[in-house]
């Protein structure tokens, strides 16, 4: 990525250029960078969970992958947050976690490519992404889009695409819209996180969990209780499971976007792993 190897190029020069004392402020930054890229990219994720929840607790219909359908459904949470910043960096991070993921399989060769997966590639998530963003808000989004080499034409036809899923998601959703009846409750857990406390510290003060289910609860009447669960899972994994009513969000997938963005999108080596989310 050109802005990310442009700001990769500007770590070198100031760690180069600069005393011990600086240098360690620019560790220090890129530290600080790498926790924020993590929360980003778990509330996109816990928006993606919460996507497949509503499926499951409310009956929904899908038609195609259900995996594309609510990557989409969180990237139009995402683009509607009321906290722009927020959501811009979010979008901008999550993204760029696809991409990042992308090249890493990439990079032990196309063979390992599953063809069919209820997921799409990595690459085509961060793709289709970034065409909902820039077709929601090209005036916002037209960097990331050109960064992404979209050309003006595929922009173009992502403002239908944007149009088309967020009346369509409308559609669904508006049949649970509250009404002046109220949501069963989400209750939000934080299991003891052991050697990831640090992940879950930033989990809380960022209220990722808290921010998506007062989202939903605020908007539509779940029929029964669900729970929303950060733990130590032993993978870098997030799930809903519908017999529990339960997402889960496992601490090791922050850690793992943290190593990616420091190991890989800061340039201090090479993470070569997969995430393996569902
Ligand atoms: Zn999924």
């Amino acid at each position: 990525m050109k802005q990310c190897a442009a700001a990769l190029a500007a770590i070198f020069v100031c760690v180069t250029l600069s005393g011990g004392a600086a240098a360690q402020d620019d560790e220090n930054q890129v530290l600080q960078d790498a926790m924020a890229f993590a929360m980003h990219d778990a509330a996109f994720t816990v928006y993606h969970e919460v996507g497949h929840m509503l499926v499951g607790e409310l009956g929904l219909p899908v038609l195609g992958k259900e995996e594309d359908a609510v990557d989409t459904l969180a990237t139009i949470w995402l683009l509607n947050d009321e906290d722009q910043d927020y959501a811009f960096n979010a979008l901008i991070d999550a993204s760029d976690g696809w991409y990042y993921n992308a090249v890493n399989s990439t990079g032990s060769g196309v063979d390992e490519f599953s063809y069919y997966d209820e997921h799409s590639l990595d690459i085509q998530r961060a793709y289709a992404m970034v065409c909902l963003m820039v077709g929601a808000d090209p005036d916002n989004f037209g960097e990331t889009a050109d960064i992404y080499e979209l050309d003006p034409d595929q922009q173009e036809n992502c403002a239908y695409t944007y149009e088309q899923a967020l009346a369509s998601w409308g559609t669904l959703l508006s049949a649970h819209e509250l009404n002046g009846n109220e949501s069963a409750p989400i209750e939000v857990i934080y299991e003891d996180a052991g050697d990831f406390e640090e992940f879950a510290v930033a989990l809380k003060e960022e209220g990722v969990l808290e921010r998506a289910a007062d989202e939903i609860t605020s908007s539509y009447a779940l029929p029964q209780p669900v729970t929303f669960r950060a733990t130590q899972c032993g993978e870098a994994n997030a799930y809903y499971d519908p017999s529990a009513g339960e997402v889960t969000y496992c601490y090791e997938l922050a850690a793992e976007m943290y190593n990616l963005y420091v190991y890989d999108i800061a340039g201090w080596g090479d993470t070569g792993e997969d995430t393996g989310l569902e």
